[in-house]
Formats: C-alpha cells, structure tokens, sequence
C-alpha cells in the first residue's frame, strides 16, 4: 500500500474498536497515534507491530481523556511528531451499569468525560489545522445507544445522545471547510467494554450470565449476531474516502436493525 499523505488519531485505540480502526487505517497506509490504557510491555508490542506490517509510523499517546491538557497536549505532539492529525476518531468509552439511584456520581462523570467531553477536546485542538490544510475527517463512536436507551445506563446514554448533537454541530460549522463530522453507531460488539458490563447487568437485572448474552445483548439485535469490530473498521475507512465527501453531520448506524424496531 503507498504512504498516504494523511495522518490519524484514534482515541481509545489500545483494545476493542478502536485498536481495529487504527489498524484498518495503517493498512491503507496512514500514520497512526494510538491511545488509550494497557500494559506498557503489550502497548510497546502493539505500536511495533502496525507500523512493522504496514510501512507506517505508529506512536502511542498515553494522554487520559478524561483530562483536558493532555488531550491538548496529544493533538499537539501529534502535529508535531505525525505532520498532521488529518483523521481524528474520538473512540475512547467506558460504561457503567447501575439503578440509578446507586449510580456513582464519580462514574457519572468520568463516563460524561471520557464518552463524550474528550471528543469536544479533541475536535476543538484538532479543528484550526484541518481548515488550514481543507481536509479533515471526524468520526466519533456513538452507540445504538445514541438512539435509544436501555435501563441502567444512564450516563452512557446521555453521554451517545450528546455525542450525536456535537457531530451535528461540528459538522454544519464546517461544512464549507473540506471537513466532515459524522457518527458510527454500533450496536453489541465483543469486546473488553460488553464483557466488564456484564456482572454488573447480571446484578441490576437479576439474571445469569447467559441470560445476559442471550436476552439482553443479543436480544437487542435482530441479527442475534454481535457485530465485528472489523465491520466497524471498514465503515470508518469509507468515511475516510473522497466518496464519503458529502457524508456530514450523519449517524451511521450499524447494530443489527435493534434501533429499526
Ligand atoms: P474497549 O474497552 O475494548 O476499548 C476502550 C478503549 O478506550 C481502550 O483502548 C481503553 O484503554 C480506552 N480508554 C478507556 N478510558 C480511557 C481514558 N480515560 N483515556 C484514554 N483511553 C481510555 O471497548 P470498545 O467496545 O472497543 O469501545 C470503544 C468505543 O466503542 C467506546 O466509545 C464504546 O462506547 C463504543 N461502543 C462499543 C460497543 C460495544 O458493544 N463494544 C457498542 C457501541 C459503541
């Protein structure tokens, strides 16, 4: 694949998702920074691997987005060390399940932080370079759940819901600019994130573990199947394209028809 003359951040991108989409974006010959949490031994690995295999220069920011200077901080040292940050995917989520009445208010705001604010950080330090150069994609992770609700979620709900109002609200102040903003809205995916929830859900729900997966996660989707975090990686690498020119201020929905119903 040749070098691309585009350089990506992808927030969150040590595990799940994420670390999929960088990977989709370096094989199509993309300069990558990747972020996000993990042993520093297995990070190291990572970072040698998509850059080793696809010819690119991969880096790892450590910067939590749930802090505002960090996240300012990593925009920068990614225009410094990356040329530009051409591709920015706010991908970085935690979740929490719990009746509201017991929701912790640290959980509350760690999840509106790092689910939602961290997006805002990023697009605000990212934003004066894409209009200089007239090229920028902006793709954030939404959820089903930036749709519709479940129960016992309620921070990762609101937090999708405002997630959805900012990448409208981005995407019509650049419409001019050669800059889209646009949403992909996955539904169940296996990754670390489901997995954690689920003792949690097992508790609020009264309910085992494969009545979890069978009747509440699968439930969701009409498909019954989970969705890959491969099928999101390809749908990120359209929004990517010149194609998706005229793709702005869009929620790309991708959850097995569950917000269809
Ligand atoms: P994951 O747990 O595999 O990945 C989350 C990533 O975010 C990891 O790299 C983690 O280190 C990073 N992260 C967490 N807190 C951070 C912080 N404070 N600062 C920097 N990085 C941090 O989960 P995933 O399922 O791949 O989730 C990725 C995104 O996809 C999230 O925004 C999530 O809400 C969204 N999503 C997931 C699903 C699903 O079913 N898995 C469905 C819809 C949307």
């Amino acid at each position: 694949m040749p070098k691309s003359q585009h350089r990506a951040v992808v927030t969150g991108s040590t595990s799940g998702i994420g670390l999929a989409v960088a990977t989709a974006l370096a094989g199509r010959g993309i300069d990558v920074m990747l972020n996000g949490f993990g042993e520093p031994e297995a990070i190291r690995a990572l970072v040698e691997t998509i850059g080793r295999d696809h010819g690119v220069r991969c880096l790892h920011s450590p910067a939590d987005m749930s802090k505002p200077a960090e996240i300012a901080a990593m925009i920068q040292e990614a225009e410094d060390k990356l040329g530009s940050v051409d591709i920015l995917v706010n991908n970085a989520g935690i979740q929490r399940v719990s009746p509201i009445e017991d929701f912790p208010i640290d959980a509350w705001d760690a999840i509106l932080a790092i689910n939602l604010s961290s997006a805002f950080h990023t697009i605000r330090a990212a934003v004066p370079g894409m209009k200089r150069r007239g090229w920028g994609r902006i793709i954030n992770t939404a959820s089903a759940h930036s749709l519709v609700a479940s129960p016992f979620k309620a921070a990762y709900v609101a937090a999708k819901h405002g997630l959805t109002g900012l990448t409208k609200t981005v995407a019509l102040e650049l419409a001019t600019s050669g800059v889209t903003a646009n949403c992909i809205s996955p539904g169940y995916v296996w990754t670390p994130l489901v997995e954690k929830q689920i003792p949690d859900t097992m508790k609020a729900r009264n309910l085992t573990r494969e009545q979890v997966i069978n009747d509440v996660v699968l439930a969701a989707q009409p498909t019954k199947q989970f969705v890959t975090v491969e099928q999101v990686a390809a749908t990120a690498l359209f929004l990517c394209s010149n194609e998706a020119a005229q793709i702005t201020g869009a929620n790309i929905v991708m959850d097995g028809g569950w917000t269809a119903a």
